[in-house]
C-alpha cells in the first residue's frame, strides 16, 4: 500500500482555527476552569484552564470533561465491572489528534489510558482522574485487493476488518467476538478461528503507524524502526499508540463448515481426553474450541465450537472422529458463512456485562487437567461459570519465539476460567468463586497472554507474559517510553520491574 508522507509536527501545530468549517462534532464548550488530574505515579495535579483549553481547541475530535454531554458514554468500556471517571477524554479523529493528546499527557506526566475497542477484560482502557485517549472513532478500514493488504484505524473492531476484507475474497486472523478491538488484540498477539492457518494477528502486520511517548509519529515495519516493529508484535500497548495497522490478507472464499457440537456433561471427561489426542493431528484449517459451560435450560455440558475453513471437500472425514467423541446432544456443525461464526458469540459476550476472567497458556490437555476442569464446572455455584480452552498450534507455533515479541509460541491452548453476571450484586460471588478455583487450574499453565489477567497479576509474574523476550522488551521500553507514559497494560516498567 503506498504510504503518504505525514509530518507529525506540522499536523500537531495546526489548531482547529485553521479549519473553522471542518469540525466533525458539535463543538464542546471552551474550558474555563482549572482541571484536577493525576500523574502516572499517582500525584494529584492542577492543570491550568488555558492549557486544557489549548488542547481542546486543537483537536479535530472532542475533549470531553465530566460535565460535557457524551462523557458518560465515552468512558464506558466492554466490561461493566469498571466504572471509572477520567479527568478528560480525548476522542481522537486521526493521528494528529493522538499526537496532540500524547504531547499534552507527556508534558504534564498524566496518567494515560488508551482505548481501542474497549475490550480490556481488566479495565486498562479507562482510568480514574487521568487522560483517556479514545481511538473508537478511528475505525476506517481500506482494503487493497491487488496487494492483499488492509489498513485499519487504531480503533477498528474485528468485525470492521472481517466486513471489509471478506467481500474481496480475503481474510486475516482476528478473534472470535466481532465487537472486540483490533488494536489491543493485535498488539498483544491475536488468536482466532484462522490463526492455525495463517498465524497470530500480529504476524499479519506489515506496517504500523505509532505515536511514541515523545509525541512523534513513526512508521514501524521490517525496514523502518524495525526494533519498534518487533516490540509491538506481542508487547502490547507499552511502546506507543498505534493510529493505524496494515495487515497481510489471504485468499479465502468465506465458506466454512462449523457450529456447535454439544455433549452431555457425563460424557465430557472421556470426550475431552480423546479430543486432546485427536486434535494433535488436526489439519491447520480446523479450529475446535472446547467449552465447559451451563447451557440454556440450566444443564451443564461440553460444547465443541468447530470451524473448518480449508479442505471443505473432506469435511465429513475430518469431522467424523469429533462427532464420535460421545453421543452429541446437538450437532449443528454444517456449511455456514465464516462471518456468521465470527458473530455467533457477540450476544453472549454482551457489551456492558460484568466479566471476571483468569487465564493462562497450556502446552497440553492431560487427564489431571480434564478432571480439574470437570470438578470446577461440575460444582460451580455461580450460574454463568465457564471454562474455555481455545486452541493455538500449527502456524502460530511455526514462528520462532524471539522472531516477534510474542514469546509463547509453544502453547497449544489457553485455559480461561470465567464467571460473569449482569448486576453489581453478583460481582462478589463471581469474583470470589473464580479466585478460589483458579489456583487449581493455574498449576497446569505455562505463562499467560499479555491481553488478559492484568489488574491483579503480581509484579514478578507479568514477566511470564513475555518470557525470554522480556530483557529485549525492557531495553526497547527504555528507548521508546523511558517515563512509562503507557503503563496501563501488561506493563514493562522501565525501572526494570514488570507490573500489571
Ligand atoms: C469478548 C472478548 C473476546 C475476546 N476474544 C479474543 C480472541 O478471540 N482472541 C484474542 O486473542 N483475544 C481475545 N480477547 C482478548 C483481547 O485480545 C483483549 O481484551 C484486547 O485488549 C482487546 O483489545 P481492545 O482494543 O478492544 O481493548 P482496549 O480495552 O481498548 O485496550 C486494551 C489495551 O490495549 C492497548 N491498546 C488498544 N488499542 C491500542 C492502540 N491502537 N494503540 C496502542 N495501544 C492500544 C492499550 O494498552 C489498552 O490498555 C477477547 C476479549 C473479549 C472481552
Amino acid at each position: 500500500m503506498k504510504r503518504r508522507a505525514f509530518c507529525a509536527s506540522a499536523a500537531a501545530a495546526i489548531g482547529a482555527a485553521a479549519f473553522p468549517f471542518g469540525r466533525a462534532f458539535a463543538a464542546v464548550p471552551a474550558v474555563t476552569a482549572d482541571v484536577t488530574a493525576v500523574t502516572g505515579d499517582g500525584r494529584k495535579i492542577l492543570l491550568r484552564a488555558a492549557d486544557v483549553e489549548d488542547l481542546r481547541a486543537g483537536l479535530r475530535g472532542q475533549l470531553l470533561l465530566p460535565d460535557v454531554a457524551g462523557y458518560d458514554d465515552a468512558r464506558k468500556i466492554f466490561n461493566g465491572m469498571f466504572d471509572r471517571r477520567p479527568a478528560m477524554i480525548a476522542r481522537c479523529l486521526g493521528a494528529a489528534d493522538v499526537v496532540r493528546a500524547v504531547r499534552f499527557a507527556a508534558a504534564h506526566e498524566l496518567l494515560v489510558a488508551v482505548r481501542g475497542g474497549g475490550h480490556s477484560l481488566s479495565g486498562q482502557s479507562v482510568c480514574d482522574d487521568g487522560l483517556m485517549i479514545d481511538l473508537s472513532l478511528m475505525r476506517g478500514v481500506r482494503v487493497d485487493p491487488t496487494e492483499k493488504l488492509a489498513r485499519a484505524g487504531g480503533g477498528a473492531l474485528l468485525g470492521d476488518l472481517d466486513r471489509e476484507t471478506l467481500p474481496f475474497g480475503l481474510v486475516t486472523t482476528t478473534g472470535t467476538v466481532s465487537h472486540t478491538g483490533a488494536g489491543g488484540l493485535t498488539l498483544g498477539g491475536g488468536f482466532g478461528r484462522v490463526a492455525r492457518r495463517f498465524g497470530l494477528t500480529c504476524d499479519q502486520l506489515t506496517s504500523v503507524d505509532v505515536v511514541t511517548a515523545d509525541g512523534k509519529l513513526l512508521e514501524a515495519s521490517a525496514t523502518e524502526n524495525s526494533d519498534l516493529f518487533w516490540a509491538i508484535r506481542g508487547g502490547g500497548g507499552n511502546f506507543g499508540i498505534a493510529t493505524s495497522f496494515e495487515y497481510r490478507l489471504h485468499p479465502f472464499d468465506g465458506r466454512a463448515i462449523g457450529g456447535p457440537l454439544v455433549f452431555p456433561f457425563e460424557q465430557a471427561g472421556p470426550a475431552l481426553r480423546n479430543f486432546a489426542e485427536l486434535y494433535d493431528r488436526a489439519p491447520d484449517g480446523l479450529w475446535v474450541e472446547p467449552i465447559l459451560t451451563t447451557m440454556p435450560g440450566g444443564a451443564r455440558g461440553l460444547v465443541l465450537d468447530v470451524c473448518l475453513t480449508d479442505g471443505l471437500e473432506s469435511a465429513d472425514a475430518v469431522l467424523a472422529p469429533y462427532r464420535r467423541l460421545g453421543k452429541p446432544l446437538k450437532d449443528d456443525v454444517g456449511p455456514v458463512r465464516y462471518v456468521q461464526l465470527q458473530t455467533q458469540d457477540d450476544e453472549r459476550a454482551r457489551i456492558g456485562g460484568r466479566y471476571y476472567t483468569k487465564s493462562g497458556f497450556l502446552k497440553q490437555i492431560d487427564d489431571d487437567l480434564v478432571d480439574t476442569m470437570l470438578g470446577i464446572i461440575g460444582s460451580a455455584p455461580v450460574p454463568r461459570a465457564r471454562i474455555a480452552v481455545p486452541p493455538k498450534g500449527a502456524a502460530v507455533n511455526r514462528v520462532a519465539p524471539d522472531a516477534t515479541a510474542f514469546w509463547h509460541r509453544d502453547a497449544l491452548y489457553s485455559v480461561l476460567l470465567q464467571a460473569s453476571g449482569d448486576e453489581a450484586t453478583e460481582d462478589a460471588g463471581n469474583v470470589g468463586w473464580a479466585r478460589s478455583q483458579w489456583p487449581a487450574l493455574e498449576k497446569f499453565t505455562a505463562g499467560f497472554y499479555a491481553n488478559t489477567n492484568l489488574s491483579e497479576t503480581p509484579t514478578a509474574r507479568v514477566r511470564d507474559a513475555y518470557g525470554g523476550n522480556f530483557d529485549r522488551l525492557l531495553s526497547l521500553k527504555r528507548k521508546y517510553d523511558p517515563a512509562n507514559l503507557f503503563r496501563l497494560n501488561a506493563n514493562i516498567d522501565p525501572r526494570g520491574t514488570a507490573t500489571g
